[in-house]
This record gives structure tokens, C-alpha cells and sequence, in this order.
């Protein structure tokens, strides 16, 4: 299975390469989904962008109940 190698890293393990994920499809072939697995945590990702961007970290609430 081809290996795409980045220049990004993986936001959960670091790997730097990844792999399309390919499915078997309804008439027997098999066809890339259009996901990407990473090739070191395995996860699989909708987009090459989701793969690589570091999660949103939660932001604070401005808002508070307090006062
Ligand atoms: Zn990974």
C-alpha cells in the first residue's frame, strides 16, 4: 500500500506519513473511501488537514455565573 510521506506530523502519535484507507466497494473492488489512516496510531481521519492540525483546545467561557 503506497505510503504518502509529509512534512506534517501526526497530531496524536507524530508519524510524519499516511496512508489512503481503502475499502472493498459494492462490486468487489477495492477503492480508497477518501479517508487517510496514519501509519503510526492507525487512526483514520477524514482529511489530510485532520490529520496533521493539533486539536481545538477548549477555550475558557468568558462567561461566568459568577458576580
Ligand atoms: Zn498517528
Amino acid at each position: 500500500m503506497a505510503t504518502f510521506k509529509t512534512i506534517y506530523k501526526c497530531r496524536e502519535c507524530g508519524a510524519t506519513s499516511y496512508q489512503r484507507v481503502i475499502d472493498r466497494a459494492q462490486n468487489g473492488a477495492l477503492l480508497p473511501t477518501g479517508q487517510y489512516r496514519c501509519t503510526g496510531c492507525r487512526n483514520v481521519f477524514a482529511t489530510v488537514r485532520a490529520w496533521w492540525q493539533p486539536r481545538r483546545t477548549p477555550e475558557l467561557q468568558s462567561h461566568s455565573t459568577f458576580g
